[in-house]
């Protein structure tokens, strides 16, 4: 079965701890595309330093070009109220009925996941790819999935995937290895409201369409102290 990709987030700004893992998540599981998609209305984040969402697609679009199997996915700025991933995978089944459909999420995001509207019906629809972050994700993987899910059944992991468990909807929770990268939006505004470089942190293409926006970003980022 063909399946589809999916990496949400509210890339504010999109930056290369998101794009090379969705090139890791390709290569090992090849799905016909990854959609980055774009939160519109975060139900657990302050929107106050938000670019607006247009902002934020077109540098999520300057970022996909060089990838065939990547496309920017809008259709959480089609509804209103706060952007649900629950009714976001509601409408991929309904868009997609023939098609797997797996959420990739950092391993950190998955520890919160029971504090989402309805976050562990999530596998009702999809199977989740988790990505390691940090030192100890796998031991959060662990962790997370059995507290979510308790009734999880760990089965054999086929390379390159290191843990993999089943569910009774019979979806499947994956931790997929890949080189960590320590980067987050967070600290790219920090460092863009102090004027430093950050080439080789986001995309050369990301950072000239930044550039070409300077002034509205600076403004939308000094909303939030900078903390380092
Ligand atoms: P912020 O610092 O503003 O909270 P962020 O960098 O965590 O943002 P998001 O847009 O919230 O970025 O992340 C979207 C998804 O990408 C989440 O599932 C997150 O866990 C994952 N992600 C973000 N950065 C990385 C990274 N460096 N390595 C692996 N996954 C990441």
């Amino acid at each position: 079965m063909q399946c589809i990709g999916i990496l949400g987030g509210t890339f504010n700004p999109v930056h290369i701890g998101h794009i090379r893992p969705a090139v890791e998540v390709f290569e090992a599981l090849r799905p016909v595309r990854i959609d980055l998609l774009p939160c519109a209305s975060p139900p657990h984040k302050t929107e106050g330093n938000l670019l607006p969402f247009d902002l934020r697609v077109r540098l999520l679009e300057a970022a996909a070009r060089p990838f065939p199997f990547l496309r920017v996915n809008t259709m959480e700025n089609e509804r209103s109220g706060p952007s649900y991933t629950y009714d976001t995978l509601c409408e991929y089944r309904r868009l997609y009925p023939h098609s797997g459909l797996f959420f990739i999420l950092g391993a950190g995001d998955l520890l919160t996941l029971p504090d989402w509207h309805r976050g562990r019906q999530l596998t009702d629809m999809a199977d989740i790819v988790v990505l390691p972050r940090s030192g100890r994700d796998i031991e959060t993987f662990h962790h997370a999935t059995r507290a979510c899910w308790p009734d999880a059944a760990e089965i054999r992991a086929p390379a390159p995937l290191e843990a993999l468990y089943r569910l009774p909807s019979g979806h499947h929770v994956r931790f997929l290895p890949q080189p960590r990268l320590d980067i987050s939006a967070t600290l790219i505004r920090e460092r863009w409201l102090r004027g430093r470089n950050l080439s080789y942190l986001v995309p050369e293409a990301v950072l000239n369409t930044m550039q070409q926006h300077r002034d509205e970003i600076t403004a939308c980022w000094q909303r939030e102290e900078p903390s380092v």
